[in-house]
């Protein structure tokens, strides 16, 4: 057993979050990663902000962080990973036996140890210190020449292409997004290079809805302009596929009257509020609403398309911050005003 002592992004619960002294310990089986970079999600604000994320309580102290690239310090004798080697890293460890994981649907595990998440407990520390240890399946080796801004959106773009084929082939279809933040944006993009004719999306943020734009988005509007009522619930909903990213109650009732009759609603924004919601024209129009939750093997297609520049990313990183202003980060993250994507370096 290998032990070393590290920084990392430490929170305790809400508005208590601090860098602190943690003690690691590896095995020859495992891998040791230096921690170039990762970026603040919506959920790593969710527990700083109100110590929850979603469904996910925090029960004891947790390193933040499931979005982040490194490069391999020490690396199993058998695995075909080397020092030096520059990873991004699937942050998902399901556990491969249960049911569900035979199944391949592996991101529904029970067992699920996901970095970063209080989703069960005891809660599995995240990526955000100087160095973590992972399993050589959690590697995906990448080119050198790719920059590891671009790799670290990795994660978040696997969200996204799983969003994607929960809704099946998407060629030829008009989308619907309904916000704009990171996800949303990536999901612009995303359905672009997957073949959709248009995209339009929604946000109440007027800087959401200019990103929006400078990903592809043919229109972007905001939700409470009267323009959308009249003319996206025509002939009973303008679209073919609609990506729910906002998690807002008045999106998740207002998308079933934009979806056109067979057409699919696709729910990957995470809301806690409670939704009035309109079964009478889903059964109607035969809709379908599909979950979508996490990823599979969409990670290592995302480090692909992020590699060959598929997905440019970079339109969504509004500012970097070092480790050790984990908190000024995180502020800055939580203000859709003033960032979309906010990356911490290590
Ligand atoms: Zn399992």
């Amino acid at each position: 057993m290998h032990q070393k002592t590290v920084q990392a992004v430490m929170v305790r619960g809400a508005h208590d979050v601090s860098v602190e002294t943690q003690n690691i310990s590896w095995d020859e089986e495992q891998v040791l990663v230096r921690v170039e970079r990762g970026g603040i999600c919506g959920s790593d604000i969710h527990y700083f902000q109100h110590g929850k994320a979603g469904m996910s309580v925090l029960k004891s102290p947790m390193v933040l962080g499931h979005e982040f690239v490194g490069i391999v310090e020490q690396a199993p004798y058998a695995s075909t990973l080397h020092a030096g080697q520059r990873v991004a890293i699937n942050p998902s460890q399901p556990c491969q036996q249960c049911k569900i994981c035979r199944s391949g649907r592996q991101n529904l595990c029970r067992s699920m140890r996901f970095m970063g998440s209080a989703q069960f407990f005891p809660h599995v520390n995240g990526g955000f210190a100087q160095y973590v240890v992972v399993s050589p399946q959690q590697c995906v080796p990448y080119a050198e020449y790719a920059d590891a801004k671009i790799i670290a959106f990795a994660e978040p773009l696997a969200v996204c292409i799983h969003a994607l084929k929960q809704a099946g082939n998407i060629a030829g279809s008009r989308v619907l997004v309904t916000g704009a933040g990171p996800i949303g944006c990536l999901i612009i993009a995303a359905a672009l290079a997957s073949g959709a004719t248009e995209v339009i999306a929604t946000d109440i943020s007027e800087r959401c809805r200019a990103l929006a734009m400078t990903v592809g988005a043919s229109a972007a509007y905001d939700p409470r302009d009267e323009i959308i009522s009249s003319s996206w619930t025509a002939d009973g909903g303008l679209f073919d596929v609609c990506f729910e990213a906002s998690g807002a109650a008045a999106a998740i009732a207002s998308v079933v009257s934009y979806t056109r009759p067979a057409g699919i609603i696709v729910q990957l924004g995470m809301g806690t509020a409670e939704v009035n919601y309109p079964v009478g024209p889903l059964l109607v129009k035969e809709i379908q609403l599909r979950g979508s939750f996490r990823f599979i093997d969409e990670f290592t297609t995302a480090v692909r398309w992020l590699e060959s520049g598929k997905i440019n990313p970079l339109p969504l990183l509004s500012a970097e911050f070092s480790m050790e202003d984990a908190v000024t980060a995180l502020e800055t993250a939580s203000d859709k005003e003033r960032a979309a994507k906010v990356q911490l370096t290590f």
